[in-house]
């Protein structure tokens, strides 16, 4: 296997944490961003002594580079450009590659958009999440619809690729929210929306809120509902529905995702980043002062080290493989799994297509939209619980 094409970089700074949030971050700690850097310098060091990185290269050639969080973007305009220069010491986007920053729409003014632009940015992911103020309230977000608007039509107008993330099943918001909502982001024009359902994750103010009754969330049915709505809506706007909850224009797939869903080898940097070699995944120390101290002391900085049987490998690409809208080849599963298909699911794929859940044409196996709509329910059939590859949203 060749060295990995693909690398993602985690930027653990926000202004503020929202409720609902349980990703690896420190909000309203910009005294950290010194130290943030220097302890990254030292981890890209590793590149260098990556096996398959040929004896004397200092660098990886990129088809994409991600930078997720945690809000980049909260770097600000100088922020981005020191990033981008320590990286480009080791990581090297080729010519084509899909270079993504994930931004706060806040962020996204003139001097960012040029510093991006600067540094071969591509693409910028927007935590829009929603386009109304009050749905934005009650997801304890610090921007308002018009930030998204004006975000969206600067990078727009610039000539990047725009992914806008929506949110639904928010405490209070209706299904007409949620048509609402889907009714301007296609009026925005980004090549690409993702759209989460709102989980409540233990650990968050959301969470304890919710134990002490304080917030509800949405009903099972309703979530489904507006899931249905975020489908047909996309579609009907020209957007392909090419996994479980993303939707791109023609020719505006996410490409380092589809890297991740393929399972190819990639690289991850920073606090909580998982990278893999194809075989194990090893997650950084998930604390952010914790991953600083221990690199910057010389200590091992992993956290989880997850070597995957190959049977468990296989699992996983059948979950990430059937969240894809393009389903599974069983021929071009077992040549890149080294098992077959049924070994491992026949018995479900068998249920399901009986269900109306999935589709199997023999070579080809792939879940129809009632099957999405309730993918979440059918993986542990596959997989041990404890092994969902997660799929949440990042900034
Ligand atoms: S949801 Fe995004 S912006 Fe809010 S705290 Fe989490 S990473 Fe930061």
């Amino acid at each position: 296997m060749g060295p990995p094409r693909h690398a993602y970089i985690h930027v653990p700074f926000c202004r503020h944490r929202c409720g609902y949030c349980d990703f690896t971050l420190v909000a309203g700690r910009d005294d950290l961003v010194d130290r943030y850097f220097a302890a990254l310098a030292r981890e890209l060091e590793r590149v260098s002594r990556l096996p398959a990185v040929a004896a004397g290269d200092v660098g990886l050639d990129l088809d994409t580079l991600y930078l997720g969080g945690g809000t980049p973007s909260h770097l600000g305009p100088a922020g981005l450009r020191r990033l981008f220069s320590l990286l480009h010491q080791r990581l090297h986007p080729v010519v084509g590659a899909e270079v993504t920053v994930e931004a706060n729409p806040l962020d996204v003014t003139p001097d960012f958009v040029a510093a991006a632009a600067d540094c071969g940015v591509t693409r910028v992911s927007l935590g829009g999440q929603s386009l109304d103020a009050t749905t934005l309230r009650a997801l304890d977000r610090d921007h308002a619809p018009d930030d998204v608007r004006r975000a969206a039509g600067l990078l727009l107008a610039d000539g990047f690729g725009v992914s806008l993330d929506l949110m639904t099943a928010a405490p209070g918001q209706s299904l007409a929210d949620v048509e609402r909502d889907l009714e301007t982001a296609v009026s925005l024009g980004p090549q690409h929306v993702s759209v989460y359902c709102l989980t409540w994750e233990k650990g968050t103010s959301f969470e304890s809120q919710r134990r002490k009754g304080l917030r509800q969330p949405a009903e099972e049915a309703l979530e489904g509902r507006m899931f249905e709505a975020a489908i047909e809506r996309l579609e009907a706007g020209g957007y392909e529905h090419y996994e479980v909850s993303n939707f791109a224009k023609p020719g505006a797939r996410c490409r380092h995702n589809e890297a991740y869903w393929d399972c190819r080898p990639w690289e991850a940097f920073g606090p909580g980043a998982a990278r893999f070699d194809g075989r194990t995944r090893i997650t950084n120390h998930r604390a952010t002062t914790t991953w600083m101290n221990k690199i910057l002391a010389g200590d091992d900085f992993s956290g989880d080290v997850d070597a995957m049987t190959p049977e468990n490998a296989a699992r996983e690409r059948v979950v990430v493989g059937l969240r894809r809208r393009d389903g599974i080849d069983r021929e071009a599963f077992a040549t890149a799994s080294g098992f077959a298909l049924d070994a491992l699911a026949g018995g479900a794929i068998a249920r399901w297509t009986s269900q109306g859940l999935a589709i199997d044409d023999g070579r080809l196996v792939r879940l129809t939209r009632a099957g999405l709509l309730v993918s979440d329910g059918l993986w542990a059939e596959i997989l041990k619980a404890d092994r969902m590859p997660s799929t949440r949203p990042v900034a």
